[in-house]
């Protein structure tokens, strides 16, 4: 039993035992370079191949188009500046609530010149539009070098976006279409074929892996190699394999898609506790986003601040976050928060509750029960 109440599972999430275990051995018995001839690289080098097709077929794909990279940021950042071969100008279409892995590799680039960017804007619920998509496309200069990036699903407010039905349209449009799935790999179901996407992005540490690993789905050869070195990756990405993290990656990603529809049946029964238990007591908050991803529950209080509960739960042991992880330390309110539109009203009063199937019911009731005090007194 712990005792605190971690809460705060779109941040990171607790490593899963099994993951654990497998990876012990690939780091203390197993730890040969994967790349190298002798009998003693054998073992790492069968279970890459392995891992890589455990993860292809958890997403549908196949294991030559799994990349393995450092996690979300690096394969965001691969998405972006290295689709279409760099060779003409290049377009990128994206949306006003990406992570800032998407959003400031964007600004970067097109600050040297090496896209122009344009950018969706999602509605009062986190949702972004179809047809302005299809408009903005219909401009005469969108061609084959333009990559339209949406995420999958919001890792503020967990709305999850109409992929599918952007992806089809950018490939009308012959724009590639990458989504960054980091929030979703793992907890919703994903068949990259059925969506039609040709780059996804994911993360190990968002479904019970390791930190610090993760992959890239790229279908065909249209992204340009990402390091240069040795051969690694099929040769698109250079650097000595991980074996262990990828090992446990696979473990855990495996765990997870088959526990989705019992995690996302818990987890909504759970949502469902905390915001009955928040009305009960009489508080005057807005949930934001829609058609959510399980667990994540971003809730808006009236005249109050989000910094406040969240350093007032820390007290009680209680994590939750104001934001994105990486909104942490920023105080002012997220660009998510602000695209939306959230009232001036609530705006500021903004927290991420985002559980994980390790949560009770006794915790969601005290996490509840623990606001309420705050807010009322
Ligand atoms: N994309 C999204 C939607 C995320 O939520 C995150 C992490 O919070 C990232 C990308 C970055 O992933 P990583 O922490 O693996 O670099």
């Amino acid at each position: 039993m712990n005792d605190f109440i971690y809460a705060d599972n779109a941040a990171t999430t607790k490593l899963d035992m099994d993951a654990f275990e497998t990876m012990k051995s690939y780091m203390l018995d197993y730890y040969g370079n994967a790349s190298q001839p002798y009998s003693f690289a054998k073992r790492p080098k069968m279970a890459l191949k392995n891992a890589r097709k455990e993860i292809a077929n958890c997403i549908g794909a196949e294991p030559d188009e799994i990349y393995f990279t450092s996690g979300g940021t690096e394969s965001d950042n691969w998405a972006i500046r290295k689709f279409g071969f760099a060779t003409d100008i290049r377009h990128v279409v994206t949306s006003n609530i990406e992570h800032h892995a998407v959003l400031k590799t964007c600004e970067q680039e097109s600050r040297d010149n090496r896209c122009d960017v344009r950018y969706l804007k999602a509605d009062n619920v986190g949702r972004i539009n179809a047809d302005e998509l299809r408009s903005i496309l219909g401009e005469k200069k969108f061609t084959e070098t333009t990559l339209v990036s949406v995420m999958y699903a919001n890792n503020e407010i967990g709305t999850i976006e109409p992929i599918k039905e952007l992806c089809k349209i950018a490939h009308e449009y012959k724009a590639i279409f990458h989504t960054d799935a980091v929030q979703a790999i793992g907890h919703v179901k994903i068949d990259v074929k059925e969506l039609g996407v040709d780059f996804l992005s994911a993360s190990a540490h968002k479904f019970n892996g390791p930190k610090g690993i993760g992959f890239m789905y790229q279908k065909g050869g249209r992204l340009e190699q990402y390091h240069t070195g040795g051969s690694q990756e099929m040769e698109m990405r250079a650097g000595t394999e991980d074996v262990a993290s990828i090992v446990g990656m696979a473990v855990a990603l495996r765990k997870n898609v088959d526990a989705i529809e019992y995690n996302t049946k818990y987890l909504q029964k759970l949502e469902a506790i905390l915001i009955t238990d928040l009305r009960n007591a009489g508080l005057d908050f807005i949930r934001n986003g829609t058609n959510h991803l399980p667990g994540n529950v971003s809730l808006s209080f009236a005249n109050a601040s989000g910094e406040m509960l969240l350093h007032r739960l820390d007290l009680k042991k209680i994590f939750i976050s104001t934001g994105s992880a990486c909104d942490g330390k920023d105080r002012k309110i997220s660009h998510v928060i602000q695209a939306i539109g959230v009232p001036e009203k609530y705006a500021e009063g903004t927290i991420r509750i985002s559980l994980g199937k390790e949560n009770t019911e006794d915790e969601v009731r005290k996490i509840a029960r623990e606001i309420a005090t705050i807010l009322q007194y």
